[in-house]
């Protein structure tokens, strides 16, 4: 049994509820779907394995892997919660493209040290943090025809891994 799997055992016990097929099955899909997925995308997924499975019980399942520590919500501005793996998973953020909805996903150092120091000007006590930066990828960009700024200056944001600090 994976780390994980004992983790949402332990907090399913914690809770007082019954470890379930259905809910495994939703945390066995989840654990294996590197996405940023809504609780409709997950209902989806699991069914094709369980077609019992209600949607309901896929949105009850992820809020208790939210509550375990297991995923976090993330939000893209469309009205609509998304979950991504959170165990293991270094703190991250994003680019939204408003015209295809794709997400790419950074880390920069320097950018955690500049909101880090911020935070401590303002003697504030952060519990997290989420940057969003919405615009348009570079395929729709020349889907569009319009020039792109790929060639343009060196990348001054780097994708590297980082320590699990939300
Ligand atoms: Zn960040
Ligand atoms: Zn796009
Ligand atoms: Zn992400």
């Amino acid at each position: 049994m994976t780390e994980e799997k004992e983790i949402f055992h332990r907090h399913i016990q914690r809770a007082g509820l019954k470890r379930t097929a259905q809910r495994d099955t939703i945390l066995d899909v989840f654990l294996r779907t590197e996405k940023h997925l809504s609780s409709e995308d997950l209902y989806h997924l699991v069914k094709e394995e369980d077609p019992n499975v209600g949607h309901t019980t896929v949105y009850r399942t992820l809020k208790l892997l939210v509550e375990a520590g297991l995923a976090r919500e993330v939000r893209f501005g469309d009205g609509r919660t998304r979950y991504e793996h959170n165990y293991n998973h270094p703190h991250h953020d994003h680019m939204i493209c408003t015209e295809c909805g794709k997400t790419i996903e950074f880390f920069s150092a320097e950018l955690e040290a500049i909101q880090d120091a911020i935070v401590a000007k303002h003697k504030f006590r952060p519990t997290q943090h989420s940057l969003r930066i919405f615009g348009v990828c570079a395929q729709c960009q020349r889907k569009a025809g319009a020039p792109t700024d790929e060639s343009a200056a060196e990348p001054r944001i780097r994708f590297a891994s980082a320590p699990n600090t939300q």
